[in-house]
């Protein structure tokens, strides 16, 4: 996005530009350095305003992908930023880290396994104790895997995998936060438009998204009369590790073309929204699901 000479933003086509998305396949958790071409997560783009000046973030699957636009642009807009990731994801994790000092801000690094119930209360400990604090909780790590066939190839590994990550992992998280956060603090989930319009190729998948956006709801009710708000942003098609990782060759090959928009998103698309849902700008704000989608309706 450029400044022309009366100040004012050019008016950008949202349909484009349109990405070739043959890039290698990867085993998960799939890794950045990898992907061709390489996701966009703001680097040359997002530019803060002070939204979350002093606010403390914990983001998970932080490393990579949408976590790790939200972490630039939450660091850009003044907050300091503890990441979490998988082991296996160090190097992508570091770029993630070092793109967050580069703002100016604290940046702490907090992998480990969300399967594994002991590792949210450290997790916690270990954020709280490293910035001083929590106000914002970004429930982003997640996991799928494709299974063109549906419902009858879905081993019990996989569900169990996916159930663990996406639902288990998330609760047991934010049940280790909630001490720590005041009023004002913020809770986002990251969804799916797949809870709303499952494929038959993530029906597991699509399960656990629509137990995370009801779950938004509920937890919003609950945690109203502290101060907590509670949202979710449901992205659509969005170019991250997940899917080289996790998917065909055949489906990456027209990945997002049926959105309106006719193209996927790129995480730096996604990540406004999240800032928006932290930002005292959406302090009347509280168990909505807002999708960016490429156009596709949630209901
Ligand atoms: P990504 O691979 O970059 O990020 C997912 C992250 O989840 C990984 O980096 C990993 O650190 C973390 N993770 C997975 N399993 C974990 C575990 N057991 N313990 C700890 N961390 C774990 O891909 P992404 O697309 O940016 O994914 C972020 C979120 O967005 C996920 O919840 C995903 O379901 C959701 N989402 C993605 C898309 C898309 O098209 N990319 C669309 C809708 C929703
Ligand atoms: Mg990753």
């Amino acid at each position: 996005m450029e400044n022309d000479p009366s100040g004012t933003l050019d008016q950008e086509d949202p349909r484009g530009p349109a990405v070739d998305a043959s890039t290698e396949l990867q085993e998960f958790p799939g890794y950045t350095e990898r992907m061709d071409p390489r996701p966009d997560h703001g680097e040359d783009s997002y530019t803060g305003h002070g939204r979350l000046a002093g606010r403390r973030a914990f983001i998970t699957g932080g490393d990579s992908g949408i976590g790790r636009a939200v972490a630039l642009a939450f660091a850009r807009e003044g907050a300091d930023v503890a990441i979490g990731y998988l082991p296996a994801e160090e190097e992508d994790g570091a770029s993630c880290l070092e793109l967050i000092r580069a703002e100016g801000r604290t940046a702490l690094a907090v992998p480990g396994d969300l399967r594994d119930e002991a590792y949210s209360p450290s997790a916690v400990r270990q954020v709280v104790d490293g910035l001083g604090g929590l106000d914002i909780l970004v429930n982003n790590a997640g996991f799928h895997i494709a299974q063109p066939d549906g419902l009858p190839a879905i081993d019990a590994d996989q569900l169990r995998r996916t159930f663990e990550t996406n639902v288990y992992g998330t609760i047991w998280l934010t049940q280790a936060a909630l001490p720590h956060l005041g009023e004002g603090a913020s809770i986002i989930n990251t969804t799916s438009i797949q809870g709303y319009h499952p494929s038959t190729g993530l029906m597991d998948y699509a399960a656990t998204k629509a137990a995370l956006n009801n779950r938004t709801v509920s937890l919003a009710e609950l945690l109203g009369e502290r101060g907590i708000r509670v949202n979710a942003v449901a992205p659509g098609p969005i170019w991250t590790p997940l899917q080289p990782a996790t998917t065909t060759s055949k489906k990456l090959e027209t990945f997002g073309e049926d959105t309106p928009l006719g193209r996927m998103g790129q995480p730096a698309e996604v990540a406004g929204a999240f800032v928006y849902l932290a930002s005292n700008d959406a302090r009347y704000v509280s168990g909505e699901i807002l999708g960016v989608t490429g156009g596709k309706p949630l209901a």
